[in-house]
């Protein structure tokens, strides 16, 4: 089937001249289609049936440049675990170009994995299937969560082995982004003292993410502000589900306030605020409790970037970028209260309840901690406890038999105390429709990546070449919040033993 025209719009390559390098994609020497994300690609406006034939595989994986692309590799710099890189940029990533989607909405199609460029330093440009297929899991498991994400266009296996630790199957997929624009970007310029293109990279990232503030007094000021309240917001719905990042390094933050990087991420079985899973995390920097920490970190190395722009006296800068990041807890707080609210069944809860909300949102995941609850389970059980008696064969969440809140957390004093104080402060609240119990299930998935899940998946991908695995979980990752008949085992936590020594790299 010919692949129809595609409407590339490039607007990085023609308005930031200086920011990239023109640079082609490695061409795959025997490419296969792993996995094509077609809801995707008609959200996209692309024919998902030509994408997925002769000329859209020759596309996919870097053999043919259709017209209208113009790839490049866009520079960036970074702060990696605390120090700072002047020079990254895609090193094994490719801007292809640029497409407006059905909502209007102007997206990224970039490559990764798809070879060396000038920015690779000493890496071969290349990706692996498995990691690969799980960036496609998690990309697809947050966007279902309702959770901001660059999501997998598709996954195409490029024939060509990798070295690693060991030798891997290599593989090239397309990211789909609202935008690759990082605070990273803005440091490779302010590195460089280049000022003016600081102010042009501001003036284009309002343009495309914050058309509100365009006449704005102080575009700089505003963008920093705007940002702090988006990662705020994001960072709270990762807290709430459990998702750890694991490399919240400046270049993978981005200005969209898209998750980008599934790197070692990873998904907390129980909770436990120091959960680490990356295997060159030693310090625990990226920890789980860590996150809210680390975004302010980040946000204040963007002020950085900015304050030239954002008065041209230093001290009057720096007073004004400081008071936003002195803003951010309380931004992050208040946006992590509306999740945990949800998440308890208190949406639409007023200011007066404020405080008592917290304290009851804490106090659960104080619980959850001292008893080493698994942290989906125990929120999602929370729909067969409003009645009052704890249901054990949990018939409203879908739990799986023995996962019931009442089996997660032993029957203590603290437990049943916190249940009389949760189900008290919900009868003030009134009923949602279809009451609380459901709405309770709307607001807290049953399924979430887990690791045992996504590593049986893949490893039956990359070594029996079966993607059925792949397939069933994802469908699961894709409907978090119903009970899916035959996926009970997607919703069971692994064996503590194996979550303790799980890594990801
Ligand atoms: P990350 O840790 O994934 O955020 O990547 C940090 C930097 O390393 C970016 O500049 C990447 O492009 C680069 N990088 C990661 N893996 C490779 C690779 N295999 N080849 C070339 N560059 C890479
Ligand atoms: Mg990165
Ligand atoms: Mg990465």
């Amino acid at each position: 089937m010919p692949l129809p025209p595609i409407a590339f719009d490039n607007s990085y390559a023609r308005d930031l001249p200086g920011f990239y390098t023109a640079w082609q994609p490695t061409p795959a020497p025997q490419p296969q289609l792993l996995k094509l994300n077609r809801a995707l690609a008609d959200e996209l406006g692309l024919d998902a049936d030509a994408l997925a034939g002769p000329e859209g595989l020759a596309v996919l994986s870097g053999q043919t440049v259709p017209p209208g692309a113009e790839p490049l590799a866009q520079a960036y710099a970074g702060h990696q675990f605390g120090g700072f890189s002047p020079q990254l940029g895609d090193g094994r990533a490719l801007l292809l170009g640029e497409l407006i989607d059905r909502h209007g909405q102007r997206r990224d199609w970039a490559f990764k994995g798809s070879g060396r460029t000038p920015y690779s330093r000493g890496g071969d440009g290349k990706a692996a299937v498995g990691p690969v297929l799980r960036e496609y899991l998690m990309g697809e498991a947050m966007h279902a969560l309702g959770i901001p994400t660059t999501r997998v266009l598709a996954a195409v296996a490029t024939g060509e082995p990798i070295q690693r630790d060991r030798v891997l199957p290599g593989a090239v997929l397309s990211r789909i982004a609202a935008s690759h624009i990082r605070v990273g970007t803005f440091q490779f310029f302010a590195a460089r003292g280049r000022h003016e293109d600081v102010q042009r990279l501001v003036a284009y990232t309002v343009a495309r993410h914050y058309p509100k503030l365009k006449d704005a007094e102080n575009a700089a000021l505003a963008l920093l502000n705007a940002l702090a309240g988006r990662q705020a917001a994001l960072i709270a719905q990762w807290m709430g589900v459990g998702f750890i990042h694991g490399v919240m390094n400046t270049d993978n933050m981005t200005l969209s306030g898209e998750t980008i990087d599934y790197g070692p991420c990873a998904f907390m079985e129980h909770h436990d605020p120091a959960a680490v899973f990356s295997s060159i995390d030693h310090g625990g920097r990226y920890a789980y409790g860590q996150q809210p920490l680390i975004a302010r970190w980040n946000i204040a190395r963007f002020a950085e970037c900015l304050l030239p722009m954002i008065d041209a006296d230093p001290d009057r800068a720096v007073a004004a970028a400081t008071a936003v990041i002195d803003a951010f807890p309380a931004m992050y707080a208040s946006a992590w209260l509306a999740v945990m609210r949800a998440k308890l069944g208190l949406a639409g809860a007023t200011p007066e309840h404020d405080e008592t909300d917290r304290a009851l949102a804490e106090s659960f995941l104080l619980l959850l901690q001292t008893q080493g609850a698994d942290h989906t389970l125990a929120f999602r059980g929370l729909a067969d406890g409003v009645e009052g008696d704890n249901a054990v064969d949990a018939p409203m969440s879908g739990v799986p038999a023995g996962r019931a809140l009442a089996q997660l957390l032993p029957d203590t004093p603290a437990r049943e105390a916190w249940l009389a104080r949760w189900r008290a402060r919900l009868a003030q609240q009134p009923q949602p429709a279809g009451g609380h119990a459901a709405a309770l299930c709307r607001a807290n998935p049953l399924y979430v990546p887990r690791h045992h899940r996504v590593e049986a998946a893949l490893t039956a991908a990359v070594e029996q070449g079966d993607l059925t695995p792949f397939d069933e979980l994802l469908a699961a990752l894709q409907q978090p919040f119903d009970t899916l008949p035959g996926h009970a085992a997607d919703a069971e936590p692994a064996p503590r033993e194996q979550t303790a020594c799980y890594q990801t790299f």
